[in-house]
């Protein structure tokens, strides 16, 4: 099936306006492109649940801080285009940095809480921009469920918190993380690592199932679990963690023991590449 694409907000709005008005349901996925499977998943659902599904495929220059890779980031156009196709994409929403952000724009979304820990420590002004850009995308598709990977666990809480927040109609539905056979967690951003690294990036999803074995074994101290899964990354030349962290898997906060629902979180650099990757833990 053609998926059409849509290359101004003007004419996006037209759409979504006319489909709202003959009543259609409509899905959406707010991607950057470079689509691999994670994101094929989101849409495949998408349009299993939907009349209409929506992607848009925008690379936001505000989520990025200066020195990060918004220029390099891959563009693959084309081939996007095609998977979304095959995934049953029926519209493809593209535009441009100067149409989201146009001279004079000054309006942000700024979650104080949920943003703070993990990615919010060294990327500061990331979530203000996903959020902004979220908030901005979902006024003019107008969708009744966006789809969110938990690839981006701490993105699906904050997402949650706005719509919660704002009053927003629509429903946030988190999907999870699709993987490589290996255990590697699919990214745009695995086209960055070289073969070696692409083999000393495994050891991330392996620091995950350390975690898990630890706990079943009966390991209740954050500290504990967070040292033996430093210890594991170490080993590895190339990587250096940008943070593990254990937080309360229901609102992001601290917590003293592991209980309950658990998010095990880890951001490594592996060379010049940031990797993230989270498991929850149900832990009784
Ligand atoms: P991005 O293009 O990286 O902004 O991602 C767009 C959406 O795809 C986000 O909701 C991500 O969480 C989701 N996503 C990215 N990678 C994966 C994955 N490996 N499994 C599931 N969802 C993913």
């Amino acid at each position: 099936m053609k998926a059409e694409v849509i290359e101004t907000i003007r004419e996006m709005v037209g759409r979504t306006q006319r489909l709202r008005a003959k009543g259609k349901s409509i899905g959406f996925v707010p991607t950057m492109g470079a689509l691999h499977e994670g994101h094929l998943s989101l849409m495949r659902r998408s349009r299993a649940e939907n009349d209409v599904s929506v992607i848009s495929i925008f690379v936001n220059p505000t989520q990025f801080a200066p020195g990060e890779d918004f220029e390099e980031y891959p563009r693959p156009i084309a081939e996007d285009v095609r998977k979304a196709e095959e995934a049953g994409v029926d519209l493809i929403f593209t535009t441009t940095p100067e149409e989201m952000y146009p001279t004079g724009y000054s309006t942000f979304v700024e979650e104080e809480r949920v943003t703070r820990p993990l990615c919010g420590k060294t990327r500061p002004t990331f979530f203000r921009g996903v959020l902004t850009a979220v908030l901005k995308l979902c006024q003019i598709v107008r969708p009744h469920r966006v789809y969110f990977g938990e690839k981006d666990f701490q993105q699906c809480r904050a997402v949650q918190r706005m719509v919660s927040d704002f009053h927003l109609d629509v429903e946030i539905i988190s999907c999870p993380i699709v993987r490589e056979d290996d255990g590697l967690a699919l990214s745009s951003r695995n086209v960055y690592l070289s073969a070696s690294e692409r083999e000393e990036a495994l050891t991330i999803p392996k620091s995950l199932d350390l975690a898990e074995s630890l706990v079943s074994e009966g390991v209740r101290d954050p500290a504990v679990l967070v040292a033996r899964m430093t210890e594991l990354i170490t080993e590895i030349p190339s990587a250096r963690i940008d943070y593990i962290e254990t937080l309360s898997a229901d609102d992001l906060s601290t917590i003293e023991r592991l209980q309950g629902d658990v998010l095990v979180a880890v951001a490594v650099w592996i060379g010049k590449t940031r990797l993230i990757d989270n498991r929850v833990l149900a832990i009784g």
